[in-house]
């Protein structure tokens, strides 16, 4: 009997966890599927600034509010691990291609500007930003604590867009940017799935979701 309950909870998650992550979640926690509760939540990263008063779903009111504290708690210490990516880039590769992209190396941009924002680049030493990349950082931080997973930097997203048009202010970066960036994109990518995976395999343990 077990076997054919087990195997009813893989046939619902295989149908509705790409479309109905919350619903799986909800049924999960009800029926006692652990591992399909746990992959439901991951994918519930991907909903922007779930634990609004918007983000209801169906088999809500089903579950315990446990439960869905649960998930919330799950969203939102995923939403500080991301985002904690872009504050420090020391984890990007310590390669002369790395120290030599243009946006720690522009002499050009935000010339005149009263201070520029040093951050550690790899493991070379902390470097000054051009304001569009800075603008980048703190822009894309945001919507990684909105919406915590790798898709957000994957994505062209309105971090990405102004950054690109902000640019254009520069003349040296304004025809490379879109390349730089591009390039960044590829490792920041990879540590924030890092960073989220790290967080969510603590928060699963910490929630006994495991
Ligand atoms: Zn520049």
């Amino acid at each position: 009997m077990d076997a054919i309950i087990y195997r009813i909870g893989d046939l619902i998650a295989a149908q509705f966890l790409p479309t109905h992550s919350l619903g799986v979640y909800a049924v999960s926690c009800l029926a006692g599927f652990r591992h399909h509760a746990r992959t439901a939540a991951a994918q519930s990263l991907k909903i922007k600034g779930l634990g609004r008063p918007s983000s209801g779903f169906a088999g809500m009111g089903a579950i315990s509010a446990f439960d869905y504290h649960r998930l919330l708690k799950y969203h939102y210490e995923c939403g500080i691990a991301a985002p904690a990516v872009g504050k420090s880039l020391e984890w990007l590769p310590s390669t002369p291609y790395i120290e030599g992209m243009q946006m720690w190396n522009c002499v050009t941009c935000g010339r005149g500007a009263f201070s520029r924002l040093a951050i550690q680049i790899a493991s070379c030493r902390k470097l000054m930003i051009t304001p569009w990349f800075e603008e980048y950082l703190v822009r894309s931080r945001k919507e990684l604590a909105a919406r915590p997973c790798e898709l957000t930097p994957s994505q062209v997203s309105a971090s990405y867009n102004r950054a690109i048009v902000k640019a254009r202010d520069c003349l040296a970066c304004q025809f490379v940017a879109h390349h730089a960036l591009n390039t960044f994109r590829t490792f920041y990518i990879k540590e924030v799935k890092k960073a989220i995976a790290k967080a969510s395999s603590l928060s699963m343990i910490n929630l006994n979701l495991t």
